[in-house]
């Protein structure tokens, strides 16, 4: 219910001002983002690949309402992917990119969209990794999914997201599943209505168990999004099931969000990849993690009222 509340008083300009100004919102800002700049993301990406961790990096920002803008965040995305194969920590995959449609214009226009996303992935495939499209609002995930589709011919490792909270993504997932296909499953970030989306943490819960299901018996190689405890051991117990290799599957996690776990799976011999946001637009991003934990919420709210 908080979390509801949260996600939709978000959007109100007088809540956003306060937030992005409050002094102590930097610390859970620092908290959950590489940083501001590239080079902050080449460098975390850096301390990560030290530990053995693969990385997807994100370029912060979402709903661009100017071509101008999309440009430039495809621009941001090619030049990081040139400053992370100078770097070797491309190879292999190990660090690739994931991309919001709309923040490359998908509200804009689909081929719009679509142009700038090939135009990310083919940076990609020249620093010898992959691209990630992120699931976003109910209104963005029939357009992502014609855009993959169309891309797929000339670029079938672009990955797609399905949130296991939206009704529809059992079916999507059988339709996803195929051979080679990258598929992210997560729980899903945004208020969706009942009508489209189960609500209630438990139905989300079975629902994200039922499509792992469905990823882990495919021919696909899964990419199990999620904290929570119980569904990545379910995650591993489908994977020895179904004699799947550590390496036709991996787990992913949040930067800053259970780094010890993190370790302990790729330690595990499991492939561990973290999701790193960086750059300067990340109220949205923020918000998302704040209504997912009650208890960050609270805190940041006691901070906020704080003199100090
Ligand atoms: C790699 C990755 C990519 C994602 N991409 C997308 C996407 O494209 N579209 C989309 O809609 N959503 C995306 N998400 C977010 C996802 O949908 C969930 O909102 C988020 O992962 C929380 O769900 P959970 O599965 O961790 O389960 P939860 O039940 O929310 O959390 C399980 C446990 O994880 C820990 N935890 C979870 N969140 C936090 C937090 N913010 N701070 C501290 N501890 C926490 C707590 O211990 C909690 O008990 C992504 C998540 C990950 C990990």
């Amino acid at each position: 219910m908080l979390r509801r509340v949260l996600l939709a008083a978000s959007a109100s300009p007088r809540l956003r001002k306060l937030i992005m100004a409050a002094p102590q919102t930097r610390a859970i800002v620092d908290s959950y983002v590489a940083g501001e700049t590239a080079d902050d993301a080449v460098r975390v990406t850096r301390a990560l690949r030290g530990q053995g961790l693969l990385v997807s990096l994100d370029y912060l920002g979402e709903d661009t309402t100017e071509e101008r803008q999309a440009a430039s965040v495809t621009e941001e995305y090619i030049q990081l992917l040139g400053k992370l194969a100078a770097e070797g920590l491309t190879q292999g995959g190990a660090a690739e990119v994931s991309v919001k449609p709309t923040a490359v214009g998908l509200f804009l226009g689909a081929s719009l969209a679509t142009r700038n996303i090939e135009r990310i992935c083919a940076a990609a495939h020249e620093a010898g990794t992959t691209v990630t499209l992120d699931a976003e609002g109910y209104d963005a995930i029939e357009p992502t999914h014609r855009i993959i589709a169309s891309l797929r011919a000339e670029h079938s490792d672009l990955g797609c997201v399905v949130q296991a909270a939206l009704r529809r993504s059992e079916a999507d997932c059988r339709t996803l599943a195929g051979h080679g296909s990258r598929v992210r499953l997560c729980k899903g970030a945004y208020n969706e209505p009942e009508s489209v989306a189960f609500t209630a943490r438990r139905e989300v819960d079975l629902a994200y168990a039922r499509c792992l299901k469905i990823l882990m018996d495919g021919a696909g190689y899964p990419m199990l999004a999620t904290h929570d405890p119980r569904l990545i051991e379910i995650g591993g117990s489908l994977g020895m099931l179904n004699a799947r290799g550590q390496d036709s599957f991996e787990y992913q996690m949040l930067y800053g969000i259970r780094p010890a776990e993190q370790r302990r799976l790729a330690n595990s011999g499991a492939r561990m990849r973290v999701y790193v946001p960086y750059g300067g637009d990340w109220y949205g991003y923020l918000v998302r993690r704040l209504a997912e934990r009650p208890r960050n919420l609270t805190f940041f709210l006691r901070s906020l009222g704080s003199k100090s």
